[in-house]
């Protein structure tokens, strides 16, 4: 047994909020004077959206910024009062609770503008007025006002905010953070969004456009305010090799689990379903209960390593729902060791970004699926 296995967990998600906390401010500093809203869609991208919220809000954050309105209640139902932002509504979006709950609503159509004003005027912290960031598409072709409906756009948000329901709070859009060139085109096309918002008549606080990738490479991105997601995490967002020491980032999230079992097996045994890898020699197979139903990408099956008696380690055969076996040669394992899927590669263990590559995908993936047979652990402050 080694050191770790008196401690070790059935499997756990263990979140670090010192890490949080500490990636918040790194992130902030760099972007002053521009603010930080920490993005905590998809459950804080997995890693638990109430505890991830109050650690950015003590790192510097002065923001929260969620996809749909659930997300946004889920932080006002756990007593956080500091701003939230929620940008993608279903055509039932319920606006009305929105408004009362203080939430600012991201608005990518102007019907989304009439029935927002169509819910507003009732009570709240607001007035009854509700807090909205327009928002147009610069180029994603995904959310937001399109560029040949931006002018109407504004120029009904300026009559709504004259007739006090609505107040523009901010004007927004997102990168494709596709190149340099096709981010500068976007900036380009913000710039003139703006132009004509203030044409029209308004004069939003916070203009934002950049995600954590443009944040930290184009400093012209960053205006008053980024959005920061995969960053709070301490996953970088490029998947160019960048890590996240290059960053002056810390991995947020442990991955691990102890060896449910373990077996010797001759040379020929076959492993797992299908059989698509047999022992080349005498070796020490060992079992760990994690499966593609906890977000271990399938996938990554016979690519994927993994830290274990000290040393990183491969996945050999299929992954399956609820496991999959490790190749530990001839090291010295027993039930209840230690297995760490990733974490801090400077600990020795993969990264997330490792588990991307092995799986085709992109880290941001890899920790917001982790699924909810898993729990989260915390660390670090509260
Ligand atoms: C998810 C999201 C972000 C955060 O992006 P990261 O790359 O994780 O920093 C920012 N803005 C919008 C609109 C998003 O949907």
């Amino acid at each position: 047994m080694n050191e770790h296995a008196a401690n070790a967990s059935f499997r756990e998600a263990v979140v670090d909020l010192d890490a949080v906390r500490a990636n918040v401010a790194t992130l902030a500093a760099q972007v002053a004077p521009a603010e930080i809203m920490a993005v905590v869609k998809a459950n804080a991208y997995g890693h638990g959206a109430v505890p991830v919220a109050h650690a950015a809000l003590d790192g510097g954050a002065t923001w929260l910024g969620v996809a749909d309105l659930d997300e946004a209640f889920e932080l006002r139902a756990a007593g956080i009062t500091a701003p939230v932002l929620a940008w993608l509504h279903g055509p039932d979006a319920s606006f009305a609770e929105a408004i009362a709950g203080d939430v600012d609503l991201g608005v990518s159509s102007i019907d989304q503008l009439r029935r927002i004003s169509d819910a507003a005027g009732g009570h709240g912290p607001s007035g009854g007025r509700a807090s909205v960031h327009l928002k147009i598409d610069t180029g994603l072709s995904r959310n937001g006002v399109p560029p040949e409906e931006w002018v109407e756009a504004v120029a009904f948000a300026a009559i709504l905010e004259a007739q006090g329901r609505i107040r523009v709070r901010g004007v927004f859009s997102h990168l494709a953070n596709t190149d340099d060139a096709a981010d500068r085109a976007q900036l380009a096309a913000f710039d003139d969004a703006l132009a004509a918002a203030s044409a029209a008549g308004l004069d939003p606080e916070l203009r934002h456009l950049a995600s954590t990738a443009a944040a930290l490479r184009m400093p012209a991105s960053r205006f008053d305010l980024v959005r920061a997601g995969i960053g709070t995490y301490g996953i970088p967002p490029y998947g160019d090799g960048t890590t996240s020491a290059d960053l002056g980032l810390r991995p947020v999230m442990t991955l691990r689990a102890c060896v449910a079992a373990v077996r010797r097996v001759e040379a020929g045994v076959g492993v797992s379903y299908s059989h698509t890898w047999r022992a080349e020699c005498p070796t020490t197979l060992a079992l760990v209960p994690l499966g593609y139903a906890d977000g271990i990408p399938r996938q990554a099956s016979g690519r994927a390593e993994v830290l274990l008696a000290g040393r990183r380690r491969p996945i050999v055969g299929r992954i399956a729902m609820d496991q999959f076996v490790v190749d530990a040669g001839d090291a010295e394992v027993a039930v209840g060791d230690e297995v760490v899927l990733f974490g801090d590669p400077q600990t020795g263990a993969p990264s997330a970004d490792d588990w991307a590559d092995a799986a085709d995908t992109i880290g941001y993936e890899i920790v917001t699926r982790i699924g909810h047979r898993v729990p989260r652990t915390y660390t670090g402050r509260a």
